[in-house]
């Protein structure tokens, strides 16, 4: 209320004492507290120290008269309901007091209703005009607090060292803070608005995040990341999630950049270094291993049985280190991107074949069925370095004869799946958890059970395989169930499907 005014307190201005006092006890029971004068001066004064929202105003009183004194509360304070008081010959004083600001006006003589009806309907005005009053407050602090939010965001969301881009269902940025621009090599306060495509180029990104931002992806869990290369040493990582409303609608894509050269050069002297150590294990580990099979070649017949055993586990243990050396040789390759350097047209039949002739002598120890199946259609080559894609069926195959019981049957089929290259790898033996069908390409991970805790492994031929498969852009899927079989399916592109882009 204006100047707070006091909605409970009630002035009385009039020169009869017994109408002063009439009007107190009327008022004191509508619960009103009282304060009275006898003058206008008088009056005016009280107000000065006396918040009343309600003046009962004689008009004619001796001193300064009615209107002067309306007049000057007007001044003092406009949102002071005046009604005012007036002798029956005087409506034209009540028309003209109205005119300068009273509220009401009661004819005298009253009757104690009157004043009621009229002190109460003051009353209900003064309440409702409090009520729309504490609205407006409560409605601008929270205009005040919705601009102080936001401008606490805004000023967090620009000061963050991570790059943030905010588009809407139409792929247009609508914010863009000033890491997003430096990372991206952008230049600095450079306006939203424009699409996507124009801030970031990395074409496949792009397309992530206007199906994101189209409601694509509201209920993956695991949306891909991309990582964006943009000067050399430099390698940022961007990560987009939908935005969403309140119904989950949504409402567009949030971008999240940051910086991994760091993180990328340790990984890569991590690698040099395995590589190395690597390297320089391989080769006297072979030679301390030929030796071996030498001396059991030679003096087997001379030595104790138990002795023989000793020195074939040694030959056993050998050719298992060999092994995950030559594992992490060939990862540390593929994170250099050697893997892809040689790509030439592989016909794969002929190298399913190969394999396969390979694999023979363990496939008979073990007195399993391998069936190799090509399709009558021609198989498009694929365009990869065969070593890679050699190591990616050996692989597989190679696990179909280690986690496959005796006498059991494996069957590799090849055909066209459109114009990709589908190879399947199918067996019938231990078969794998539902819960590790993830973990299985995670490197070192070996599922180990009864079955299999006998199986020498590295835990790096899976992670291996799926290596080689992203970087040619193809995609490997597995289906397993426990004690029935393992199928692992593989999709390349082919020369005729140049612009596979995956299976999402
Ligand atoms: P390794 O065979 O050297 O242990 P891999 O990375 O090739 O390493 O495989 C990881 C794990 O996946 C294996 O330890 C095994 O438990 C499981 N696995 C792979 N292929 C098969 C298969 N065909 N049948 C059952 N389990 C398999």
């Amino acid at each position: 209320m204006e100047n707070n005014l006091d909605a409970s307190k009630v002035l009385v201005i009039d020169d009869e004492q017994s109408l002063r006092d009439g009007a107190e006890r009327i008022l004191t029971r509508m619960d009103f507290l009282v304060e009275k004068a006898s003058r206008g001066d008088e009056g005016l004064e009280t107000l000065k120290t006396y918040p009343a929202s309600i003046v009962l105003l004689d008009m004619k009183m001796p001193g300064m008269d009615g209107m002067e004194v309306l007049k000057l509360i007007m001044e003092m304070n406009r949102g002071i309901l005046v009604i005012v008081i007036t002798g029956f010959a005087t409506v034209e004083t009540a028309i003209e007091a109205m005119k300068h600001g009273a509220y009401d006006f009661i004819p005298k003589p009253y009757e104690p209703d009157q004043l009621r009806i009229v002190v109460n309907r003051a009353r209900e005005r003064i309440q409702l005009k409090l009520d729309t009053e504490k609205l407006e407050k409560e409605r601008l602090r929270t205009l005040s607090d919705l601009h102080t939010e936001q401008s606490r965001v805004h000023t967090i969301i620009e000061s963050l060292p991570n790059g943030v881009l905010v588009t809407n269902t139409e792929g247009q940025v609508v914010l863009i803070n000033p890491a997003f621009c430096q990372h991206m090599g952008l230049e600095a306060g450079i306006e939203p608005g424009r699409q996507i495509e124009e801030y970031v180029s990395n074409e496949k990104f792009c397309e992530l995040v206007m199906d994101i931002s189209k409601g694509k992806y509201i209920d993956y869990d695991d949306i891909p990341s991309h990582e964006l290369g943009v000067s050399v040493g430099k390698y940022l990582i961007a990560r987009a999630r939908p935005v969403l409303g309140e119904k989950r609608e949504c409402l567009g894509a949030v971008v999240n950049l940051a910086d991994i050269s760091a993180m990328k050069a340790l990984d890569q002297l991590k690698s040099e270094f395995i590589a190395k150590v690597s390297h320089e294990l391989r080769s006297p580990l072979s030679t301390i291993h030929e030796q071996i099979a030498m001396v059991i070649k030679d003096i087997s017949g001379e030595i104790p049985e138990d002795d023989q055993h000793i020195l074939a586990r040694a030959q056993e243990k050998t050719m298992g280190l060999i092994t995950t050396i030559s594992d992490l040789l060939d990862l540390s390759r593929l994170e250099a991107g050697i893997g892809a350097r040689n790509p030439q047209n592989v016909q794969v039949e002929k190298l399913l074949k190969s394999i396969v002739d390979f694999m023979d002598a363990r496939i008979k120890a073990k007195n399993l069925t391998l069936t190799l199946e090509i399709s009558e259609d021609q198989l498009a080559p694929v365009l990869a370095d065969p070593m890679s894609l050699e190591s990616v069926y050996g692989n597989l195959i190679s696990n179909s004869i280690n986690y496959t019981p005796e006498g059991g049957e494996i069957k590799v089929t090849a055909d066209m799946s459109g114009n990709n290259l589908r190879v399947i790898v199918k067996d019938n033996g231990f078969g794998i958890d539902a819960k590790y069908t993830d973990k299985i390409f995670e490197r070192f991970y070996r599922v180990k059970n009864n079955k299999t805790r006998f199986i020498t492994g590295t835990g790096l031929g899976l992670p291996i395989v799926k290596e080689i498969v992203d970087s040619l852009d193809g995609f490997i899927d597995v289906d397993s169930e426990v004690n029935k079989g393992t199928s692992f399916t593989v999709i390349l592109p082919t020369e005729k499907s140049k612009s596979f882009k995956g299976i999402m």
